[in-house]
């Protein structure tokens, strides 16, 4: 790997700021300055120091982002905020994408990553990992509504779904509106969203609880995120 890639991905920003440091700042591998961001380094097994700190390199960076609203689910965009946007300068970089997609307006669990194998993982149609939303729903969810989505709903485009898991918390028969939990193990375009127009409701708020046995950590406020540790890592497959 390139020092100065080394560099960026310790969190010391970009590689146009890591081209000033390697200028200005004492920089060495093996315990020889180095000034050039092309030197090829082995980030396993070479010692690397600014002024003096040993950098250590790691390879796979996994966090757990409450995704606010009013964001979306890619890496970049030239109008919207993207959920990478909340990362600080430090835990930013550029190989980080999310893992799968929220509608914008959509809140709740967001795994941020940079290994593939883990995304492919857990978004193949094949592994079928479970996602659980909690929802506000515009209409009166009835018991039937259960069943047809329990059945499989066919949603708009004439897409089959595997069996959904709706749960109804609670109902508002004068406001005509519905909180409900519903589990579903796909990750079709708008999924929840088309599934309740396939029963004549509307979402009206969406949130994502879990993902496999991986809850929200209840603690982390709308658009913070912390690291995700290796037994929680297990609990999403
Ligand atoms: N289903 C939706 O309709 N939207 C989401 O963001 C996630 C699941």
């Amino acid at each position: 790997m390139r020092l100065d890639k080394l560099i960026s991905h310790c969190g010391y920003g970009s590689r146009k700021e890591v081209k000033e440091i390697l200028k200005k700042e004492n920089v060495e591998v093996n315990g020889k300055r180095v000034k050039d961001g092309k030197f090829s380094v082995n980030e396993s097994s070479d010692n690397v120091t600014l002024n003096g700190e040993v950098l250590e390199y790691q390879k796979y960076l996994y966090y757990m982002l409450h995704k606010p609203e009013g964001v979306i689910s890619a890496t970049e965009d030239n109008r919207h905020k993207t959920v990478l946007d909340l990362l600080t300068r430090e835990d930013y970089r550029e190989d980080l994408f999310p893992v799968g997609r929220l509608d914008k307006d959509t809140t709740g669990l967001l795994i941020l990553t940079n290994d593939g194998k883990l995304s492919h993982n857990l978004l193949s149609p094949k592994k079928h990992v479970s996602k659980c939303y909690h929802a506000l729903i515009e209409g009166v969810v009835t018991e039937e509504d259960v069943v047809r989505f329990k059945e499989g709903l066919i949603i708009s485009g004439d897409e089959e779904c595997l069996p959904g898991y709706l749960t109804i918390v609670s109902v508002d028969e004068e406001m005509k509106q519905s909180r409900i939990e519903v589990v579903i193990s796909e990750g079709k375009y708008h999924q929840v969203k088309r599934m309740f127009e396939a029963v004549d409701k509307t979402v009206l708020t969406l949130h994502r609880h879990s993902m496999g046995g991986l809850v929200l950590d209840d603690s982390l406020a709308r658009g913070s995120y912390r690291n995700v540790s290796m037994e929680e890592l297990e609990l999403l497959q």
